[in-house]
């Protein structure tokens, strides 16, 4: 068995399409969706991603603020910034790049932003409405990663699904998801007993642990459908260094039904999904909670 590519840059683009298409029909109403993005320091991974947020916000046809802070800047700085970036009627949503300087209480910073302009999904409110169920804002990462499933296995209610990784910001809102989408959710972790048990059942497995290649091609479920969210720098001799995900992907396409690659896979959908909530923060702000929202 050879799997299925899912092909994350095809979708991605798709969705930012759509994202284009609704922002241009709420230009004619008079709402341009605003995205102030908040970076500190001068980490240069964090540039890079902060560099291609506005630039993709831009292409969408959104407003983009760029705020852009010393590392030196104190936990009440940044507070206030939030603060400012809330009470702004032309900014819908207010992202933080992440991992904020050690000096910084980051947890406080997050707290600060108005929920409804949370479009990274991190506020205890919107964490707090996913795990009940009820209409929130979602990790961005998690988010695309439910679409690259629904796009190969669209009947997902009944599947055993396996999340690897319990992070507050891929792990954890993920198996929300798929509880959501009623599949029978496992979630496994660094303590996890038998790790290749748990793959073997699995007909969804979702790696996000930040190891490379640590999930072998042998452990997967023949057929089953592989998210790889890990993006690990290696040297493999070449003198550059070379991205690989969590999953040995040259062993996992034998046995895998469908899997992502790294990268084009998981990466390109999580700043689709994040201007797609922010468009859809914009439609809150202006026309409630009944408004009809771009769906993932
Ligand atoms: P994280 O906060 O470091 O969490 C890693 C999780 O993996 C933890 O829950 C940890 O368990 C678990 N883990 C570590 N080693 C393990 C092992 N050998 N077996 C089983 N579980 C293990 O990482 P994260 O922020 O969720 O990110 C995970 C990966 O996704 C990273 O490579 C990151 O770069 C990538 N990522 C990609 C995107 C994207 O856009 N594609 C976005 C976000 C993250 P414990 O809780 O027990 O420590």
């Amino acid at each position: 068995m050879t799997a299925t590519l899912i092909d994350g840059r095809a979708i991605a683009e798709s969705l930012r399409q759509r994202v284009t298409q609704r922002t241009a029909l709420l230009k004619e109403q008079g709402l341009v969706p605003g995205l102030a993005v908040v970076l500190v320091g001068d980490d240069p991974a964090s540039q890079i991603y902060v560099g291609s947020k506005t630039r993709q916000a831009q292409e969408a046809g959104l407003r983009h603020f760029d705020h852009r802070l010393p590392s030196s800047a104190s936990t009440a700085e940044l507070v206030a910034l939030v603060k400012e970036l809330n009470a702004r009627p032309d900014v819908h949503g207010i992202l933080v790049q992440l991992p904020l300087p050690a000096t910084v209480d980051s947890a406080a910073v997050l707290a600060a932003i108005d929920p409804a302009k949370d479009v990274d999904g991190f506020h205890a409110v919107n964490a707090g409405k996913l795990a009940l169920g009820e209409d929130a804002t979602v990790p961005c990462t998690p988010l695309g990663c439910l679409i690259l499933i629904r796009s190969v296995l669209p009947q997902m209610a009944g599947k055993r699904a396996l999340v690897i990784g319990r992070s507050n910001i891929v792990g954890k809102p993920m198996a929300q998801l798929l509880l959501q989408n009623d599949c029978t959710v496992t979630i496994a972790h660094s303590r996890t007993r038998d790790l290749p048990e748990e793959c073997a059942r699995a007909e969804i497995l979702v790696a996000a642990i930040g190891r490379p290649k640590a999930i072998h091609g042998d452990w997967i479920r023949p057929g089953a459908v592989v998210i790889d969210v890990g993006i690990n720098r290696i040297d493999d001799g070449s003198g550059k260094p070379k991205l690989v995900g969590d999953v040995d992907f040259a062993s996992a396409m034998s046995r895998a039904g469908a899997i992502t690659p790294v990268p084009g896979g998981v990466g390109p959908m999580t700043i689709a999904c994040l201007l797609m909530n922010t468009v859809n923060a914009a439609i809150r702000s202006r026309f409630g909670t009944g408004a009809e929202l771009l769906k993932a």
